[in-house]
């Protein structure tokens, strides 16, 4: 692994900051100087922070690294879901997604540009339908590498983002302590300024981590993963569920509901004769009830080399009749440009794939 050893500037709460440049000997307003060089302007080296000292520039050059990454590959266009590959200073590649206006997805005004971020590079959870999970773990990003995504595409779209979902490649819950190191930077004035109800993080299960972030007092929301009803249907498709099993699960998640005033969501992929049966529907919807969580189905996108499929409209229609028969407030994804809308993690799968195949 070549990752620098060298703190990252974006990886700093501003009180870090302080603490630093009370260290140089320099009056506490530097710090804010440069946050807002970071943040707001966004430059892209210690040279161009033009209001600080040389001297000061300089130890701070040779103190910390200042991380961009790099975009390597763009997909879709304007008005349609848009994928950025990213290449890390180590080489591996990350994506994010970026989705525009559309029905309110996780809790916000349908109005909003929603980003889905990656939280580490793989993931080791081996769902079975997921593309991040195929080729195993490498490693979890640091604060900065989730911060620069949001930045990147702001800059290559032109695009204020105001919606943040940790749904990329990765298990953000895996990562926790660098995921919420960087959501303080996303969310607090002196960094991106984005409220902490436009920020949702997604989970497979980590029931013990889901204990954790309920004592957060940061007021993000949550997803979890359920994509199975019961047991049975959720050990076929993710392993996790045999470490953390639906009831272990559920109670880490009426912990939550008790410490947390915002509403849970269940992400709830439908995949072809797996999960997605009358009964899966009535028992989610039990689900549902005992935590006032709202659910959000999103048909299977197939990946390639795996034998999932998504099951027809009318099945998906059907699903969904009963759960709203049930009173559950529940969405279903008919999304806009499928041809690339494959879920996060296939992107890089294929570059990898291409740069095999090609030598
Ligand atoms: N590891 C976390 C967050 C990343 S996955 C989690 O599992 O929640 C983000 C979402 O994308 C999850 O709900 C995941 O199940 C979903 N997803 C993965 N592969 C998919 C596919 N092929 N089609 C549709 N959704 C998929
Ligand atoms: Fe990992 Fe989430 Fe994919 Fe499962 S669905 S393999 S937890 S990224």
């Amino acid at each position: 692994m070549t990752t620098s050893p060298t703190i990252d500037i974006k990886s700093l709460q501003l009180g870090e900051l302080e603490d630093k440049v009370r260290e140089l000997g320099q009056p506490l307003y530097r710090a804010r100087q440069i946050a807002d060089w970071l943040y707001q302007k966004r430059v892209q080296s210690f040279d161009e922070m033009t209001d600080l000292p040389q001297g000061l520039r300089k130890r701070l050059a040779e103190q910390f690294d200042f991380s961009k990454i790099d975009i390597v590959r763009v997909l879709g266009s304007r008005d349609t879901t848009r994928k950025f590959l990213f290449q890390l200073r180590d080489f591996n590649l990350i994506e994010s997604v970026l989705i525009p206006a559309s029905p309110a997805l996780y809790g916000s005004r349908s109005d909003r540009r929603t980003i889905c971020i990656s939280t580490q590079v793989g993931c080791a959870y081996g769902c079975k339908f997921c593309a991040s999970g195929l080729e195993g773990f490498s490693r979890n990003l640091k604060p900065n590498e989730i911060v620069d995504q949001i930045i990147a595409v702001e800059r290559e779209s032109g695009e204020k983002i105001d919606n943040i979902v940790f749904m990329g490649m990765g298990e953000p819950l895996a990562n926790l302590e660098n995921v919420l190191q960087a959501i303080r930077i996303i969310n607090a004035e002196w960094g991106l300024g984005v409220g902490a109800r436009h920020i949702t993080i997604s989970t497979s299960g980590l029931a013990p981590q889901i204990r954790k972030l309920a004592e957060e007092p940061l007021q993000i929301r949550l997803a979890v993963s359920l994509h199975g009803a019961t047991d049975e249907v959720r050990n076929r498709i993710m392993p996790i569920n045999r470490r953390y099993n639906i009831e272990t699960l559920l109670s880490a998640c009426d912990y939550y509901k008790a410490h947390k005033k915002q509403r849970l969501s269940f992400e709830y992929i439908l995949i072809a004769d797996v999960n997605d049966s009358d009964d899966q529907a009535r028992l989610l919807s039990r689900h549902a009830h005992r935590l006032s969580a709202k659910v959000n189905l999103i048909p299977y996108n197939s990946v390639s080399g795996l034998p999932w499929t998504r099951p027809s409209e009318k099945r998906q229609e059907k699903f969904l009749s009963i759960l709203r028969g049930e009173g559950i407030p529940v969405t279903l994804r008919r999304e806009k440009g499928h041809d690339i809308d494959a879920a996060c993690g296939q992107l890089r799968l294929q570059t990898e794939r291409e740069a095999l195949a090609s030598g």
